[in-house]
C-alpha cells in the first residue's frame, strides 16, 4: 500500500492519481489557533436549513469561530424563524439577510454572505448547494454530500465553473481522537492496520424525512454509517477497491418502508486489508477497532461531538475536549482567506458516495462483490 496524501488537488488530478496509485486519499490537517485571519477579516456565513444539526451544534461553534461569523439564513420560513435568527441568534444580522430557496439567487448582490452552508435534509443538498454556488458563494455542504454521484458532479461543476471551493461538513476531520486513528494507522508500532470493525447506529423513533427515500437517499447508512465508511478509508490511508453487504432483515418493516432499517457491508483495501462495518436504526453504538501487526486501537465511542474514547495497545488515550465544528469552520474559512483549495473538499464527499452507491448495489445484489471505480 502506498498512500498518498492529497488534500490539495483538483478533482482532475485526483481522480488521475488515484487511477495510477488504486489508494489515493485527501487526508484532514488540523486548523491551528495560530491561522488567525487578518484583523477584522471574518468571512460571513449563512446556514441554510435551520434545524437540529444547525441550532445545536453549527450555532454555538460560529459563537467560538475566528474566521468566520453567522451572517444570514436560508429557511422555508422567512417571516417566523428567520426573524427569530436575525434578532437572536449570536450577534444577530440584518433581515435583508434572510433568504428562501425562492429568493436565494439575491445572494448575488449581497457581499455580507461569503459562504453558504447546507444544512438541510440530503435530497436537498445539491439543489442549495449549486443555487448558493450560482450566487458567487462558497459553498460547505453536510454529510452525506449528496444522495447520488450524479448529484455529488453536478455541484463539484456548478462551484468549479464559479470558481468557488466546495466543501463537506466532515466534522472528525476536526477531532483529535480520529485524528490519532489516523496517525496511528501510519505508526510502525500499530499499523498498517489489516483488520477493522465499526459500527455507527442509533434508535430511531420518530417520524421524520430520514425515512423517506426522496429525502434521505437512504437509512442509517447515508445518515451515520457514512462515518464508518469515512473512519475505515481515514484509519487505512486507502480508498477501497471493492464492496460486499447485505441488508438486514427489517423488525419494524411498516416505519422504515422506503430506507433499510439496517445494513452490514465489507470494504475491502488494497493488500488484502478489510473493514467490516453496521449500521442500524435499531441499535444504540458508535464504535471502531483497528488491527495492524504489532497494536491495536478500540474507540468504544468513535463518532460522536465529544465524549470520544480511545484505548490502545499501549495504553489509553486522552485528548482535551475540542469544538469540532468550529475548528472545521474556521479552517475552511482559513482556506478561502488564503486563496488555497478547501481542507476537506468535494472530492471526498464523492468518494465516499461512489463507495456508498457500491454498498447499496451489492446489497441489492443479495451480497455480490461490487468493484469500485472512482473514475466514472
Ligand atoms: P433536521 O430535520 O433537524 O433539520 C432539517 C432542516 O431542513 C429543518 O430546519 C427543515 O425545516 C429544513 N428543510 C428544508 N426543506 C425541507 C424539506 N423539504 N423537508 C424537510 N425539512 C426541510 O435535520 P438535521 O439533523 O439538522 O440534519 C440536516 C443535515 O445535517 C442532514 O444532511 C444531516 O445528515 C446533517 N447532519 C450532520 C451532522 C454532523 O454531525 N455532521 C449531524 C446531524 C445532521
Amino acid at each position: 500500500m502506498n498512500p498518498t496524501l492529497l488534500p490539495t488537488v483538483s478533482r482532475r488530478e485526483f481522480v488521475r492519481h488515484a487511477a495510477l496509485a488504486g489508494a489515493a486519499l485527501a487526508l484532514p490537517r488540523l486548523s491551528r489557533a495560530a491561522d488567525a485571519p487578518p484583523p477584522g477579516r471574518k468571512l460571513g456565513i449563512a446556514l441554510a436549513g435551520l434545524g437540529g444539526y444547525a441550532t445545536g451544534q453549527l450555532l454555538p461553534a460560529l459563537q467560538q469561530t475566528q474566521n468566520c461569523k453567522l451572517v444570514g439564513v436560508v429557511t422555508r420560513d422567512p417571516a417566523g424563524k428567520g426573524k427569530r435568527w436575525a434578532q437572536g441568534a449570536g450577534a444577530g444580522f440584518p433581515e435583508k439577510n434572510i433568504y428562501t430557496l425562492e429568493t436565494m439567487h439575491q445572494m448575488a448582490d449581497n457581499p455580507d454572505i461569503d459562504i453558504v452552508y447546507v444544512v438541510t435534509p440530503n435530497g436537498l443538498h445539491a439543489e442549495y448547494a449549486i443555487l448558493a454556488a450560482m450566487a458567487g458563494k462558497h459553498v460547505i455542504s453536510e454529510k452525506p454530500m449528496a444522495c447520488t454521484v450524479a448529484e455529488c458532479d453536478a455541484m463539484i461543476r456548478a462551484c468549479e465553473s464559479m470558481k468557488r471551493t466546495l466543501s463537506i461538513g466532515y466534522r472528525l476531520h476536526y477531532d483529535p481522537y480520529n485524528l490519532k486513528l489516523m496517525s496511528l494507522g501510519q505508526d510502525p508500532d500499530f499499523g498498517p492496520f489489516t483488520s477493522m470493525h465499526g459500527d455507527d447506529s442509533w434508535f430511531m423513533g420518530n417520524e421524520q424525512w430520514r425515512m423517506q427515500h426522496k429525502l434521505s437517499g437512504g437509512g442509517p447508512l447515508m445518515d451515520v454509517g457514512i462515518y464508518v465508511v469515512h473512519g475505515a478509508i481515514m484509519a487505512a490511508h486507502a480508498y477501497p477497491i471493492a464492496i460486499t453487504a447485505i441488508e438486514r432483515p427489517k423488525a419494524r418493516p411498516d416505519f422504515f418502508k422506503t430506507v433499510e432499517e439496517g445494513i452490514e457491508w465489507t470494504m475491502e483495501f488494497p493488500g488484502g486489508v478489510t473493514a467490516k462495518c453496521t449500521s442500524s436504526y435499531n441499535e444504540n453504538f458508535n464504535r471502531f477497532h483497528a488491527e495492524g501487526p504489532k497494536g491495536w486501537v478500540d474507540m468504544p465511542s468513535a463518532f460522536g461531538y465529544n465524549g470520544l474514547q480511545m484505548n490502545t495497545s499501549k495504553g489509553p488515550v486522552i485528548f482535551p475536549t475540542v469544538n469540532q465544528q468550529a475548528l472545521h469552520m474556521d479552517a475552511i474559512a482559513r482556506a478561502i482567506l488564503d486563496g488555497a483549495p478547501s481542507p476537506v473538499p468535494g472530492d471526498i464527499g464523492r468518494h465516499d458516495m461512489v463507495i456508498i452507491e457500491a454498498i447499496y448495489k451489492s446489497a441489492q445484489l443479495g451480497g455480490k462483490r461490487v468493484e469500485l471505480d472512482y473514475t466514472v
